[in-house]
């Protein structure tokens, strides 16, 4: 039922209407409402519970500051409105993962409303509408397990009740499975910028929820939309609902009338399941918490938090290409997390700065960054060097290398070489250029040494040359890039050579048709490289 081809013949009938549900775990020390840590040991369940955060009758909460914080902050730098005041409520419901029978949440005065995401897509870039962001309590974590005698059971750990989780929702903007994935992936990049969550999808520290409805081409009012869940990645994600947009297209086609729903993604068959007839807000009978005072907002702590916003990564990508020139593939690579494009940033402005690295271009500097450093730093991963700022070469240094580069003073080859050694022993990799004589051969006695030899070594070949066969000096020039390990420059290498082969051939025809046939014979050698 489904193939790309039933996904596009639906789309040409039907347009998609999605919003999305975000819920990410706060990167606070602690929890949200008591003093049990917020992260340890994954493997061993129920090591950090209290009675607060296990529901014991008469716990009180007290709430973590930190996670306001990180809610409001996140609200900033989407645009939203922060109230001057708010408080919580709780949402009643049973399900065995929440011992209270409620979840402390907000319900009608958010942390944050409004605001908006842009984020790119192949069809460039799209903004969405955020509807509303909010700080609510994670549920515990339900395992389902078969027991030794062939049950099965469900295990709860604890670890993950009370966790402070932002969720984040959207209007109803999203039109595609593809814009759905790239907004995905541009909150998780928002939130990991200003520090709000570490929002790693694959650990369950980001959860993405899908609220998916099709209406026909050209209509307006809203469809029936199923509330899609369980998507462990940004892949499964734009499957899910393309997958989703297709089944509901089909039912639509055979007459049927969708019922509202949450549905789960089976990511190995590739389809959604029912989970559940979908419950309305009324259900949950929502009532301000007796237990936790209204918070008031200062407007003083707002501007402090709105200090420590960086700027954001579609304010980057737009600069990079703007002032630097470099392309929109290379922008959103070098802004993909902050550690990198602050990197990236330090050392454009050492190489505009004057100082010895200067004269390194920021469309250079990016190559470096993206390529040969992106690639040492990964190789890495998984150790302290795993990441681009920690991983012993200053910004400076790389742009100083860079430099050398561009100034001719080293080949990109040894360059990376040096880089690579750097990246090893924590030298400055232009000390190790110059430590293990790298750098190019710029000594016109030493190239020339070289070039004698060359011609002493290779009788045939400079027979060849002076019989008129001009691709032998671009075969004598090899062998001398080859005998200085790619440190002489070759232009430099072939007027040497050629300045010799001349002045010690024999002269047939006459001075004036040597030196036209010389300049012929360089010509040639540039065409053989
Ligand atoms: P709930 O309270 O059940 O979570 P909301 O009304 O808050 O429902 O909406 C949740 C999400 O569903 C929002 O992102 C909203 O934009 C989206 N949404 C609402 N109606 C539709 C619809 N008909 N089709 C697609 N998405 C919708
Ligand atoms: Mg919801
Ligand atoms: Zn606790």
């Amino acid at each position: 039922m489904t193939s790309a081809g039933g996904l596009e013949a639906a789309l040409e009938r039907y347009e998609p209407v999605i919003g999305i549900e975000v819920h990410a775990q706060l990167r606070t020390a602690s929890k949200m409402f008591c003093g049990c840590a917020a992260s340890g040991d994954e493997t061993v369940p129920n090591q950090r519970t209290c009675p607060v955060c296990l529901g014991l009758p008469g716990a009180l909460p007290v709430l973590n500051r930190r996670a306001v914080e990180l809610v409001l902050t996140t609200g900033m730098a989407i645009g939203a409105s922060i109230p001057p005041a708010t408080r919580w409520d709780r949402k009643n419901y049973f399900y065995p993962d929440l011992p209270k029978g409620y979840q402390i949440s907000q319900y009608d005065l958010p942390l944050a409303s409004g605001g908006t995401l842009t984020f790119d897509t192949s069809a460039g870039d799209r903004t969405v509408r955020i509807r509303r962001a909010h700080l609510e309590e994670d549920t515990a974590r339900l395992v389902h397990a078969a027991l030794p005698d062939g049950r099965r059971a469900s295990l709860v750990d604890f670890d993950r009740s009370g966790m402070p989780l932002l969720e984040i929702v959207t209007e109803p903007d999203v039109r595609s499975a593809e814009e759905a994935r790239r907004y995905a992936e541009e909150l998780q990049r928002l939130l990991r910028y200003v520090g709000a969550s570490d929002a790693e999808m694959e650990r369950g520290q980001m959860r993405v929820e899908a609220n998916v409805s099709i209406r026909p081409r050209g209509t307006e009012a809203l469809g029936t939309r199923v509330e899609v869940k369980n998507m462990n990645s940004f892949r499964s994600v734009e499957r899910a609902i393309g997958h989703e947009i297709e089944r509901q297209a089909a039912a639509l086609d055979a007459g049927e009338t969708l019922r509202q729903q949450t549905r789960g993604w089976d990511d190995g068959r590739g389809v959604t399941y029912v989970m559940r007839d979908k419950e309305d807000s009324e259900d949950y009978r929502y009532f301000p918490e007796p237990d936790l005072p209204p918070l008031r907002v200062d407007p003083a702590w707002l501007e402090a938090l709105r200090a420590t916003i960086p700027e954001l990564p579609a304010s980057r990508r737009a600069r990079y290409v703007a002032a630097w020139g470099l392309t929109p593939h290379d922008a959103a690579v070098l802004t993909a997390t902050r550690e990198t494009a602050d990197y990236f940033e330090a050392a454009v402005a050492v190489a505009g700065s004057g100082s010895p690295s200067a004269g390194a271009s920021p469309k250079a500097l990016a190559n470096w960054v993206t390529g040969e450093l992106a690639r040492l730093v990964n190789a890495a991963a998984g150790t302290e060097k795993g990441r681009i700022d920690r991983a012993g070469v200053a910004p400076a240094d790389l742009a100083e290398l860079v430099a050398l580069v561009e100034s001719g003073g080293v080949s990109g080859t040894s360059a990376k070489e040096a880089l690579a050694t750097a990246f090893e022993t924590g030298e400055k990799p232009v000390a190790v250029v110059h430590a293990r004589g790298l750098g190019r051969i710029s000594d016109a006695a030493a190239l020339d040494g070289q070039v004698a030899a060359v011609i002493a070594e290779h009788p045939a070949a400079v027979a060849d040359y002076r019989a008129g066969k001009p691709q032998a000096a671009g075969f004598l020039v090899g062998q001398v890039m080859k005998r200085t390990q790619g440190r002489a420059d070759a232009a430099a290498v072939r007027a040497a050579l050629v300045a010799r082969l001349e002045a010690g051939a024999p002269d047939p025809v006459g001075p004036g048709a040597a030196s036209d046939a010389g300049a012929s014979r360089a010509d040639a050698t540039e065409d053989d490289r």
